[in-house]
């Protein structure tokens, strides 16, 4: 099997650092050994300190970030509730789909793609749906790179007697994201976007009130891998943890590395550092004459109009054969207008950031 080393610069997955390869390629421990019980609990301290909560249902779900989505909402929601949800591109439209196979009825809050929704616009949602349990958004829009603030929303929602639903699965780690201050009740992520860990697992964070939430149902969950009610003993039993599945052991080893290296390099500093790279990536793409999608960019996906009379595929191709680069494709009403420079954990680097400038240089002549 050859593999080639690519520099990744797509939506996720990131660059994975060497050092994560290797905790990877650690033995294997059964999933109840005392000491594969201490680093699982390390990874849930780490997390916490990521997500800037003190959440203690905080941990990370067996699956990639859909199934952080799937785990929110099944344990949040009970057929017959309802939610608003914010749509604005892929991820909010799944969040729609991901509610209604859970029984909810959905107002379906839309925003033209590529932008964000303001506090007045969810305010008015939030007042013409007296009834609805909870509000979904996405921080981190990857499929237009929208950058949607998330300050004072939970205090409207709560004086409603709502939740917030956050997805922050390209956000956690590259964008500020402090969960408590912001009130966030339930938010997931994933291991392959800032993290720059391999895919496979969700991290999640509930909040004491949304933890009530999931107490007081009346009706089971309905998906046993994610009930967080059978979870919790596992992940924070004391002392006694009850086997619910089998933990994806060398995957947690690869979270716990990955979390270690955000923690070293620091929350802040980390952050500064993509805020940075956006800068001079935007500045090099805008001395091209090429614009940006979104009026509001993140700094971990960077989504841009394809120059006129560039051959989208032929370009990536290019990029992928000549320089080991992956950039993503336009999704949706983006497909074929767009494309998607990612700027995410290991794979922001100046040297990244140069290269893919002087390679586009190259493919667009
Ligand atoms: C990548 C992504 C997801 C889904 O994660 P998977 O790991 O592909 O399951 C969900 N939401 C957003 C915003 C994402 O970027």
């Amino acid at each position: 099997m050859h593999i080639p080393e690519r520099i990744l610069m797509g939506p996720g997955p990131s660059t994975v650092p060497s050092r994560i390869l290797r905790a990877m390629a650690s033995p294997t421990l059964g999933h109840l050994d005392p000491r594969y019980i201490e680093i699982m609990d390390s990874v849930c301290v780490k997390l916490r300190k990521v997500f800037e909560t003190e959440n203690a249902l905080t941990f990370p779900v067996s699956a990639t970030g859909m199934a952080g989505m799937e785990c929110v909402v099944t344990n949040l929601m009970e057929p017959g509730d309802e939610a608003i949800v914010c749509v604005n591109g892929v991820f909010g439209s799944r969040m729609v789909d991901v509610m209604e196979r859970a029984g909810v009825t959905v107002h379906r809050l839309d925003a033209p793609w590529g932008e964000t929704f303001s506090l007045e616009i969810l305010a008015d949602a939030i007042e013409r749906h007296p009834k609805a349990k909870a509000l979904g958004i996405v921080h981190a829009e990857t499929s237009t790179g929208a950058h949607q603030p998330l300050e004072g929303l939970a205090e409207l929602l709560h004086e409603a007697g709502m939740l917030l639903i956050v997805d922050a699965v390209t956000s956690l780690a590259g964008h500020p994201l402090k969960v408590d201050d912001l009130g966030i009740d339930a938010v997931y992520s994933g291991t392959q976007k800032c993290l720059s860990c391999p895919p496979g697992l969700s991290p999640v964070s509930f909040s004491p009130r949304a933890v009530e939430v999931t107490e007081a149902r009346k009706t089971k969950v309905q998906s046993w891998y994610f009930d967080v009610s059978m979870l919790k003993d596992y992940y924070k039993g004391s002392g006694k943890r009850a086997y619910h599945h089998t933990a994806p052991v060398n995957m947690i080893y690869a979270l716990h590395e990955a979390l270690t290296i955000v923690l070293e390099e620091g929350l802040e500093a980390r952050q500064a550092r993509h805020a940075r790279l956006h800068r001079r990536l935007r500045a090099g793409l805008e001395s091209m004459g090429i614009q940006y999608v979104p009026a509001r960019s993140l700094h971990t996906l960077n989504c841009i109009h394809i120059p006129e009379g560039a051959d989208d595929a032929a370009v990536r191709a290019k990029l992928l054969d000549e320089y080991s680069i992956e950039i993503g494709a336009g999704l949706g009403p983006f497909a074929g207008k767009a494309w998607r420079i990612g700027l995410m954990g290991h794979s922001a680097t100046q040297a990244n950031v140069d290269l893919v400038l002087a390679a586009l240089v190259d493919c667009l002549e």
